[in-house]
């Protein structure tokens, strides 16, 4: 009985989701059907499992596990132990060869009965390589989904007007054909083109300020010009803030710090910068823009005046009527806070929702939270999730994994608050038991549902021999070293690293750009506190026999961060999605980062 109404509750999500058939009453009904569906969230999800298993019966996939075996029959919690005994933990290598034969055309039901028509690329800058992975209707529908619920539990905080316009820095990749000729671009690429991306403007009578041939455009540069002056142009109608990550945010930022004249005078004039070369971007924004003289005063005087701060402040005082910034501030997004803040001031930052390109996974519920504090309630009907327990080892320094004991993977009714875990998800769009990578800790529960914190991304690590740092410990090394930084007047850009272990000992590079003038004497300070903010045991216990080498930082010239994101652009990534690597063994990458490298340091730490 519980079961079919939960069934029911989900399909009318769906249903609400898919045709827009929401009312006036759409936030209560979808905060209460997430209330319904995360107080039964151990149900849901055997159920979710269920339904993914049974849409998917017979797949090549999952017929190497199950072989010929009637799980129709089954009952749902037989159906999801089996599952678990049957079915082996697996990465994107292990369906790197389905996912390809899909690509080069294969028709044959691979890995869902639907047939997949378009695949996503993933940012590609966390493992520094783009994944292919599926995409289906069901990854629009949930990403309008889960749009649609963190909007009412934001709007009774932040409460938007009705028919305002949104200033987003929203960007498209290229859009490939594979050799089977389906289309693959990045996942916000594919939604940006997707029946839910209007029917979400229209059903929030929220509308983004840029036309989609400036989305589209594929020359970030001039999407983000065109963001810029479109978003000054609505200015009094712009409710808020809003990009995928972060980064996008202080990007588009730093721009307007260049080319604020230019704008101005375009808003004056009605014309549009010779910057902006296609001819589709051109047509559309000139059909919007038209000779606003008077604005085009007032905003030149807001930017002199906040010229002379260093900018600080600038968003609220451009758009007044904005309620906050909306954008992914977490992970790694946390080093550009800062800055975001800077730009914010009093404006309210508010921490974006927790998904990737194989799925969303959860929601932020409680908007008001820093984004420092922020966690992410699991939605149960997205995806089947489950969690390894993860254990940091006990100074167990030969072994040559990652620092951790891995537990049995648990469902997400069994997890515990405190525990850091894996996610593993097994999706509507044809991955099973697929290890996503990413580290969190539960930090609580929404009714029976987890709320986790997100805390990194496990391949990214640092080692030369018995070391192993993540990103967090890297994150946390370059704050030390940064509030060195800034005290004396500095600001940190951006920043990555590098093992380097071809030659003896090995050791860290740190790449910094770098705004101000500083002391090279200042520099050398935080190349050594940046060594000894490193307190993994391994690295310690290295760096004292000088069985690793002293850190070096690398002071690269500004605009070298520039390079890197055109170099990933030039591959296919978009601005939206862009996550600098913070560790890499690129070889281009690195050539980029050498040849732009103007002083280095070496820390005398452990001297
Ligand atoms: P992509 O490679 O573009 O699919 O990026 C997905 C990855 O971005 C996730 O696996 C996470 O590592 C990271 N990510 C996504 N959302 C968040 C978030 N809200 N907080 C922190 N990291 C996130």
């Amino acid at each position: 009985m519980l079961l079919r109404s939960l069934q029911r509750l989900m399909e009318a999500a769906q249903v609400v989701t898919s045709n827009g058939n929401a009312d006036g009453d759409y936030q209560y009904e979808i905060i209460s059907w997430f209330d319904s569906v995360s107080k039964n969230a151990a149900m849901v999800q055997t159920e979710t499992l269920g339904q993914i298993l049974h849409l998917n019966y017979g797949v090549e996939y999952l017929k190497k596990w199950f072989g010929d075996m009637k799980i129709q029959d089954m009952d749902a919690c037989a159906l999801e132990s089996l599952y678990a005994s049957l079915v082996p933990l697996a990465s994107h290598a292990d369906f790197e060869p389905f996912i390809q034969r899909i690509a080069d055309g294969d028709t044959a039901p691979i890995l869902t009965q639907q047939p997949i028509t378009t695949l996503s690329l993933s940012s590609g800058t966390t493992e520094g390589r783009q994944k292919l992975l599926p995409f289906t209707r069901h990854s629009s529908q949930t990403t309008l989904h889960i749009y649609r619920l963190a909007a009412a539990y934001r709007s009774r905080v932040y409460p938007i007007r009705e028919g305002g316009r949104i200033l987003e820095f929203i960007y498209s990749s290229k859009q490939l054909k594979t050799k089977g000729g389906l289309t693959a671009g990045t996942a916000t690429t594919h939604y940006y083109a997707s029946e839910e991306f209007n029917i979400k403007q229209e059903k929030t009578k929220s509308f983004t300020c840029s036309p989609q041939e400036v989305i589209f455009g594929v020359a970030y540069k001039q999407s983000t010009y065109c963001h810029l002056l479109l978003g000054l142009l609505f200015w009094d109608e712009v409710e808020l803030i809003a990009s995928t990550f972060a980064y996008s945010i202080v990007q588009a930022f730093a721009t307007f710090e260049e080319q604020w004249e230019e704008i101005c005078s375009d808003i004056k004039d009605g014309t549009l910068s010779s910057r902006i070369t296609l001819p589709r971007m051109r047509k559309a924004v000139l059909d919007i823009i038209s000779p606003s003289p008077c604005l085009a005063s007032q905003i030149e005087a807001i930017c002199r005046d906040s010229k002379a701060s260093n900018w600080y402040g600038i968003v609220p005082r451009l758009w007044p009527n904005a309620k906050y910034v909306y954008s992914i501030m977490t992970g790694s997004m946390q080093p550009y806070l800062k800055k975001l803040k800077h730009y914010a001031a009093s404006l309210p930052l508010v921490s974006a929702d927790y998904g990737s390109t194989e799925g969303w996974i959860g929601v932020n519920l409680d908007p008001c939270l820093p984004p420092e504090d922020v966690n992410f309630a699991v939605i149960p009907t997205f995806s089947y999730f489950e969690f390894i327990p993860l254990n940091k080892k006990k100074q167990d320094l030969t072994s040559g994994t990652v620092g951790y004991i891995e537990d049995e993977p648990v469902p997400l009714s069994q997890v515990k608050i405190g525990q850091e875990y894996e996610l593993v998800l097994t999706t509507f769009t044809g991955l099973y038991r697929y290890r996503l990578g990413d580290v969190v800790e539960v930090a609580g529960f929404h009714n029976g549902t987890p709320k986790l914190n997100f805390i990194f991304r496990r391949e990214l690590i640092l080692t030369v021999n018995i070391d192993k740092n993540t990103e967090n410990d890297l994150q946390l090394a370059v704050e030390r070293g940064s509030e060195v930084l800034n005290k004396y007047g500095g600001e940190l850009v951006d920043f990555t690293s590098h093992a380097e272990v071809m030659h003896q000992p090995g050791h860290y590079m740190i790449y910094w750009e770098i705004k101000g003038e500083v002391e090279e004497r200042v520099l050398g300070e935080c190349c050594g506190v940046m060594d000894a903010s490193f307190v993994d045991h391994g690295y310690v216990v290295s760096r004292r026999t000088s069985s690793i080498g002293p850190l070096e930082l690398c002071i690269v010239e500004t605009g070298t961060f520039n390079k890197v994101l055109d170099y990933f652009i030039g591959n296919g990534a978009a601005l939206g999605q862009f996550k600098t690597p913070r560790c890499t063994n690129n070889h281009i990458l690195l050539r980029i980062l050498n040849l732009c490298t103007i002083k280095r340091f070496h820390s005398t730490a452990y001297n």
